[in-house]
């Protein structure tokens, strides 16, 4: 916890530094236009984050407990990428879900969620997708492709997700690293896209990947590794051979 908070200290440092030099803040939020209204994405911590649009509110591995998500009506819909505990955590799935809660997890969150869901729980594959009321969400695959790495994230275990939402096309990597999968996503509207050692991925690879599938919208997120924060900079400047993808930074932590 103390970490935590020597952690954020340093990094409100940097970017009031980043601020002076010319560099734009972190956004507390952001938004884009959809046929359904205002897509607004609101960033809480890491891989944490809340969508809001139509009056519906999607959870994206929701953790840390209810207090974190008090600014916000309880969850219409619940995401969750797997089973690491910066992604999934029971304890604040039960908390903060009502009976009309619906949770989309591969198999191995649901295993661990077991009956301690209030709403419903919908499992979904690598390759599937669900119909919400009109909102589509489809299950991404998520994986390390890196010999030594792959012990995080085997193959076919956890779920990435593009969610369309009135015509606007949102990918959530998950914990990742360049798979073909990703490079082939057409037609993405925003991605948020991790990268972070030795878990998911260097910048430099989250960045050639981020080229090849060419979202309208990149935020980073899940940067957090050994060392610190990921370079930032260094992705937004690496993502500008390709001036059409616009990099967007939020406040994460
Ligand atoms: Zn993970
Ligand atoms: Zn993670």
């Amino acid at each position: 916890m103390q970490l935590q908070k020597l952690a954020t200290v340093i990094l409100t440092a940097t970017v009031v530094v980043l601020t002076a030099a010319g560099a734009t803040a972190d956004l507390a939020t952001d938004m884009i236009a959809t046929d359904d209204g205002e897509l607004t994405f609101f960033p809480i911590n890491h891989a944490t984050f809340v969508m809001t649009c139509g009056g519906k509110a999607i959870y994206v591995d929701p953790v840390g407990g209810a207090d974190v998500f008090g600014d916000f009506k309880p969850p219409d819909l619940i995401l969750i990428t797997h089973i690491h505990g910066d992604h999934t955590s029971v304890e604040t799935v039960q908390t903060i879900s009502t009976a009309e809660t619906v949770v989309i997890a591969p198999t191995t969150v649901a295993e661990k969620l077991g009956k301690s869901v209030p709403g419903r729980l919908h499992i979904l594959a690598n390759g599937e997708s669900f119909d919400w009321g009109g909102i589509t969400i489809e299950a991404i695959p998520a994986y390390n492709l890196s010999e030594e790495r792959r012990n995080f994230h085997p193959k076919d275990r956890d779920n990435g997700y593009v969610v369309t939402i009135g015509g606007k096309r949102i990918y959530i990597a998950g914990d990742t690293e360049d798979i073909p999968e990703m490079r082939a996503l057409e037609n993405i509207d925003a991605a948020f896209v991790c990268m972070n050692l030795p878990y998911t991925m260097t910048v430099a690879r989250a960045a050639d990947a981020v080229l090849a599938f060419a979202p309208k919208i990149v935020y980073p997120y899940h940067y957090r590794g050994e060392g610190g924060m990921s370079d930032l900079e260094e992705f937004k400047k690496a993502v500008a051979a390709n001036p059409e993808i616009d990099v967007r930074f939020l406040d994460w932590y």
